[in-house]
């Protein structure tokens, strides 16, 4: 039982059940069925104010919808944050719904239909072009509807994001139009049918490494200006990405944001000259709502093989494909996972939990230390609120959704 501890529990624990805004985990599990998640509104209200105090108070926030589109905390968030990035004619009808506001919305996604870029036109919204071909389709579909598109150019940069979970930028990549190429196609969108907006830079993904994304800022506001200097047009905004990350695994501690911040208002008084008036965009998506969500799911048998101890429950891979490894983790590694009602209770046992599906894929947990665990009992999953439901193969065995809820 050495691996390094998970970073503290987020949620008060009263007479040793975990509560969520106000309520326990065990009083939600008599409402809803198992498995379940639940989404903490303050947490979310927290991070955003924390974000606010840390950065220069001219950055404006966006929430990357993908993260978690359940409507409800998407009408939450959307009162908290500035705008969103959505990535499909769906996200698109689920911001607007939620009230987002057309030109606070931007499109990002590598292959946009002709029927996503027409629904993006006449819904008035900015678009992040991602290809010489994209921005020549756009201005065609532009004229055919009498509309001028709102563009921004998706740049992949000649850096990465170091040390970040996923890699968005530099290399080879589906993503943006290389920063190389970009004078080029600067200089025909002067005379293109369009709007220019600005850039959109997004070096990566998942990074609880403050310096390097410290470095990354830099990089993105330095070849931002260049860019634009050398092309002489003028950016309404300059979306510079977004890459903080959440602690996932054993070991790993939550970010910094005072360096962070401080480091972001020298580099915008040092661009101050050129960036006039231009808006700077911050795009995040577990950042906002991932250490706000619990996944939630009961244990229906214990029972030993060879010596190891096995927890089964009506949770699993099929709703919550992150916790599992199998959403781009190279090697798989443990969420951290409490049992609702002893969560202060000291483990004792080395366990293997897993869901209802056949297959080895669906483990939810590997040798993980936990109090005495029964049958009925419930287990709680932190870290969920990002990349959960909507990012997990639901229909995979037929097994009936997670149900959801904003508390
Ligand atoms: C997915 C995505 C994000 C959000 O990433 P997080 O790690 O959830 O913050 C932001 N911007 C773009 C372009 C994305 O594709």
């Amino acid at each position: 039982m050495n691996t390094p501890p998970h970073a503290p529990l987020l949620f008060p624990v009263h007479r040793g059940e975990i509560q969520l805004g106000g309520v326990s985990i065990r009083q939600l599990a008599e409402r809803l069925n198992t498995p379940f998640y639940a989404y903490d509104a303050q947490l979310s209200r927290t991070r955003v104010a924390e974000l606010r105090a840390a950065l220069p108070p001219t950055v404006q926030l966006h929430y990357a919808i993908k993260a978690n589109p359940f409507p409800p905390l998407l009408r939450h968030v959307a009162s908290l944050v500035d705008g969103c990035d959505i990535a499909s004619s769906g996200e698109l009808d689920k911001a607007l719904a939620a009230g987002f506001q057309p030109s606070s919305i931007s499109f990002a996604g590598p292959a946009k239909r002709d029927e996503e870029l027409g629904a993006a036109l006449r819904a008035r919204i900015t678009l992040n072009v991602e290809s010489l071909g994209e921005l020549e389709r756009l201005e065609r579909l532009g004229q055919t509807y009498g509309i001028r598109p709102h563009v921004a150019l998706r740049i992949n940069p000649d850096f990465e994001l170091k040390g970040a979970g996923m890699r968005m930028g530099g290399g080879a990549k589906p993503f943006g139009i290389d920063a190389e190429q970009a004078p080029t196609i600067l200089n025909k969108i002067k005379q293109m049918e369009i709007e220019f907006q600005g850039l959109h830079i997004f070096s990566g993904s998942q990074s609880l490494n403050a310096e390097a994304i410290m470095q990354a800022h830099s990089a993105t506001l330095a070849l931002a200006e260049n860019l634009l200097s050398s092309s002489g047009l003028h950016a309404r905004h300059i979306n510079i990405g977004g890459g903080l990350g959440i602690p996932y695994f054993p070991g790993e501690q939550r970010l910094n944001l005072t360096p962070i911040g401080a480091h972001l208002h020298d580099l915008l008084q040092h661009h101050a000259a050129w960036l006039g008036q231009t808006r700077v965009i911050m795009e995040l998506g577990r950042y906002l709502v991932g250490e706000a969500g619990v996944y939630v799911t009961r244990i229906v048998e214990r029972k030993t093989s060879r010596g190891e101890t096995f927890l089964l429950c009506d949770g699993g891979m099929h709703q919550h494909l992150a916790l599992s490894g199998n959403l781009g983790q190279v090697i798989r590694k443990n969420y951290p996972v409490y049992i609702a009602a002893q969560a202060d209770a000291p483990a004792t046992e080395l366990v293997n939990i897993h869901g209802p599906l056949c297959t080895p894929l669906d483990v939810l947990g590997h040798k993980i230390a936990l109090p005495p665990a029964e049958v009925g009992d419930l287990l709680v999953v932190t870290q969920s609120g990002a990349y959960g439901l909507s990012a997990s193969p639901v229909h995979f065995l037929s097994h009936p959704p997670a149900m959801e809820i904003l508390v």
